[in-house]
C-alpha cells in the first residue's frame, strides 16, 4: 500500500513520449517486508522440496511432480494469485512475479507449476462465473487437482484463432460435444481440468472448462523434447467430449479475449520468471571461473571472461529493472481499478492489457537475456559445460523453449509495435504532439550544450532515444501507413528499439534511485551496470533506426531522416571497457550474483 501511494505510473506505451521521474520508479529494492517473505518462503519450499528431487523430476517422474505439486499446495503457494474465498492467499501483482522468479530455480517442476497456476487457473478466475470459479478453484489451489490450457493445435500455432477443434450444441441442449485435438499442451500428462479453445459450429471461438474425466479426453505420448524433460508435455485429443453447457466459459464467440488477455500476464510473468535462472547460471558461471585454473590462474582473471560475466550480470539487472517497474505499474493501475468499484477480472485484465506493450518487450527481452547468460555460461565451463555434469548443458536446452512459447520472440516483437501504433490511433497515447515537436525541433539549430546536472548525460541520451524514435517511426508510419504491417523486418526494428529504450531506461533509472538513496559510492556497481547498458542500447538504437529509414526513403527524405537519427544518437561514450571489468571484476569478488 505504501508504495502504492509513493510511486506514480505512466500509462502503458508512455514511457516513449514521456520524462518520468526515477525517484518514482519502483524497483527491487523497494520490496515491502512481506513481499521479502514471500521470497524467502519460496526460496526455502524449492531448496527444500524440489532441489533434492531434480534429478529425479527430470526424468519425468509424472507422481512425484504431482506431490510436489500438492506439497506446494499445502504451503499456500498455488493460491497467491487467488482470493481467499476459494482458498488463497490474493498477494499483489508484484509479489506473484517474485514469486515466479524464485520457482525458476526448479526448472521443469517451475513449468509445472506455473502451467497450472497461470494459464490452467487464471481463465477460470478471470472469466469463470461464480459457480464455475466455486467449484474448479479451490480444489486446483490445495493441489490436489492439477490443470491445463488447451489452445495450440497442429495447425495453428501463432495464428491460434485458426483453431479446427469443434463444439456443437447437443439436441437437448444440454451439452456441447466438442471433438479436436490440442498440441504442445503442458501438464497434459496428469491434469484434471482443461481450459479448451473450440469454435461453435466451426465460427464462434469460445472457451470450455472440460474435465478429463467427462470421457473422450485422452492424450499422446510425452513429447520428446529438447529440454524441460521434466515438464509433461502431450497432445490432447477430444472425442465426442461431452462438455454442460455450464462450462462454456466467458461469453460465447469470445475465447479470442480469454487467450490474448491470459498471454499478457503470462509474457511478463516469463519476463520473471527468466530472472530466477539467469542469477543462478550467473552465479555458477562466476563460481566455475573461479575455480578452473588455466596458464597458472584462475580463468577468472583473463578479461575475456571478466567481459562475459559482467554482460550476464549486466543483462539480467536490466531486465529485472525492466520486469518489476511494469509489475508495480500494472499493481498499481489494477489496485486503482479496484478502487473505483471494478471487479476483480477486470481490474487485472485491465492493467495487463494497459501495459501490453511492456508485457511483450519483457517476455522477449527476458527470454533472449537468459539465452545469453546460458550461453555464454556454457562457454566459460569450456569442456565441462558440454558434459551433463555440469550444470549448464541441461540448463542450455532447457532455455531454448522460452523464446518460443508464450508468443515466439518474432510475434511479440509485431505485437508490441501494433499495439502502440493502435493506441495511437485510438487517441489512447499522444504520439502526435511529440512527434511533431522532434519535426519542429530538427529545424532549428542543434543543441551544442553539455547535459547539466549529475546524470544530465545519460538523461539526455534516454530523451534522445526517444526523440530518435519518434522521429524514424513517424516518417516511416507516414510513409506507409495501413501497408506497414506487411513490413516485417521494419516492425521488428522499430520494436528493437522500443525495447531498447524500456530497459536502458528502466535500468538507469533504478541505479540513479539508488544512488539518490544510498550514495553514489555505494551505488557504484549498479550505475557502471546501467551506464554499459544504456551506452550499448544507444549504438543499437541508432544502428536500428537507421537501418529503418534506409529501407524505404530516398533521396532528400532519406538524407534528412539519416541525419535527424546522427544528431540523436550523438553522446560522449564512457570507456566501456573498463566499466564492464569493473562491474566483472566486483561480481567474481563476490563468488555470486550478489545484486
Ligand atoms: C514445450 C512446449 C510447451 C507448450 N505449452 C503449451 C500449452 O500448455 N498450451 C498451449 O496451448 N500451447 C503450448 N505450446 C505451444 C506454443 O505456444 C506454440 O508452439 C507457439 O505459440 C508457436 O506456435 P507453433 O509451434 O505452431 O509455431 P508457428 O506458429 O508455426 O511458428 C513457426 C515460426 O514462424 C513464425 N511465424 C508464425 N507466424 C508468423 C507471422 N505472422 N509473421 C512472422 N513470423 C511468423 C514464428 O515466429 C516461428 O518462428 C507449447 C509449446 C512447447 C514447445
Amino acid at each position: 500500500m505504501e508504495t502504492i501511494e509513493k510511486i506514480t505510473a505512466l500509462r502503458g506505451g508512455e514511457f516513449l513520449v514521456k520524462d518520468q521521474d526515477p525517484m518514482n520508479m519502483f524497483i527491487p529494492e523497494d520490496y515491502t517486508e512481506e513481499q521479502l517473505m514471500v521470497k524467502d518462503m519460496v526460496n526455502d519450499f524449492v531448496d527444500n522440496f524440489i532441489i533434492p528431487q531434480q534429478t529425479q523430476l527430470e526424468k519425468l517422474d509424472i507422481e512425484l511432480t504431482k506431490q510436489l505439486l500438492t506439497k506446494a499446495g499445502e504451503f499456500g503457494l498455488l493460491g497467491t494469485a487467488f482470493p481467499e474465498k476459494y482458498g488463497g492467499s490474493m498477494q499483489d501483482f508484484v509479489t506473484n512475479m517474485l514469486l515466479t522468479e524464485c520457482f525458476s530455480k526448479a526448472k521443469s517442476f517451475a513449468l509445472s507449476q506455473g502451467a497450472h497456476t497461470g494459464i490452467g487457473m487464471l481463465p477460470i478466475l478471470y472469466f469463470g462465473n461464480e459457480e464455475q470459479k466455486s467449484k474448479y478453484l479451490p480444489t486446483l489451489i490445495e493441489g490436489k487437482k492439477f490443470a491445463a490450457y488447451c489452445l495450440t493445435e497442429p495447425g495453428s500455432g501463432s495464428d491460434a484463432l485458426a483453431a479446427k477443434t469443434k463444439a456443437v450444441l447437443s439436441d437437448d441442449g444440454k451439452h456441447y460435444i466438442i471433438n479436436g485435438q490440442k498440441m504442445w499442451i503442458t501438464n497434459g500428462g496428469f491434469a484434471d481440468v482443461f481450459v479448451v479453445f473450440a469454435k461453435i459450429d466451426g465460427e464462434k471461438f469460445t472457451g470450455f472448462i472440460v474435465e478429463r474425466d467427462f470421457g473422450g479426453v485422452t492424450t499422446g505420448a510425452e513429447e520428446q523434447k529438447l529440454g524441460i524433460k521434466g515438464s509433461s508435455t502431450r497432445q490432447v485429443f477430444f472425442e465426442n467430449v461431452k462438455v454442460p453447457v455450464e462450462n462454456v466459459l466467458g461469453e460465447i464467440g469470445k475465447g479470442h479475449r480469454i487467450a490474448f488477455n491470459i498471454l499478457n500476464i503470462g509474457r511478463i510473468k516469463l519476463g520473471a520468471g527468466v530472472l530466477g535462472a539467469c542469477k543462478l547460471l550467473s552465479t555458477q558461471t562466476i563460481n566455475y571461473a573461479n575455480e578452473r585454473h588455466q596458464f597458472k590462474q584462475p580463468i577468472s582473471n583473463f578479461g575475456a571472461i571478466k567481459y562475459k560475466i559482467a554482460e550476464q550480470a549486466i543483462r539480467t539487472w536490466a531486465v529485472e529493472s525492466a520486469v518489476y517497474r511494469a509489475s508495480n505499474d500494472i499493481k498499481i493501475m489494477e489496485h486503482q481499478s479496484l478502487e473505483k468499484g471494478e471487479p476483480l477480472s477486470k481490474a487485472l485484465l485491465g492493467a495487463a492489457e494497459e501495459y501490453a506493450i511492456e508485457c511483450a518487450i519483457l517476455k522477449v527481452w527476458g527470454s533472449e537475456c537468459l539465452d545469453y547468460v546460458v550461453d555464454e555460461g556454457l562457454q566459460v565451463h569450456g569442456g565441462m559445460g558440454y558434459s551433463e555434469e555440469a550444470p549448464m548443458a541441461s540448463a542450455y536446452r532447457d532455455a531454448r523453449i522460452n523464446r518460443i512459447f508464450e508468443g515466439t520472440s518474432e510475434i511479440n516483437r509485431m505485437l508490441s509495435v501494433d499495439r502502440l501504433l493502435k493506441k495511437a490511433l485510438k487517441g489512447q497515447i499522444d504520439m502526435m504532439t511529440p512527434a511533431m515537436a522532434v519535426q519542429k525541433e530538427l529545424t532549428g539549430m542543434p543543441d551544442m550544450s553539455s547535459p547539466e546536472g549529475k546524470y544530465g548525460r545519460e538523461l539526455k541520451m534516454l530523451s534522445n532515444m526517444k526523440k530518435m524514435f519518434l522521429l524514424v517511426a513517424g516518417a516511416t508510419v507516414q510513409n506507409f501507413m495501413t501497408e506497414l504491417e506487411k513490413e516485417q523486418e521494419i516492425l521488428i526494428m522499430l520494436a528493437d528499439v522500443m525495447g531498447d529504450i524500456y530497459v536502458a531506461e528502466s535500468a538507469m533509472f533504478r541505479a540513479i534511485k539508488l544512488a539518490n538513496t544510498k550514495g553514489e559510492a555505494a551505488a557504484e556497481v549498479e550505475l557502471n551496470i546501467a551506464r554499459v547498458y544504456l551506452d550499448d542500447a544507444m549504438e543499437r538504437c541508432s544502428l536500428n533506426a537507421r537501418r529503418t529509414v534506409c529501407a524505404w526513403a530516398q533521396g532528400d527524405m532519406l538524407k534528412t531522416l539519416v541525419m535527424g537519427v546522427k544528431r540523436y544518437a550523438k553522446y560522449v561514450p564512457i570507456n566501456s571497457m573498463i566499466t564492464r571489468r569493473k562491474v566483472g571484476e566486483a561480481f567474481i569478488e563476490k563468488n555470486e550474483y550478489f545484486l
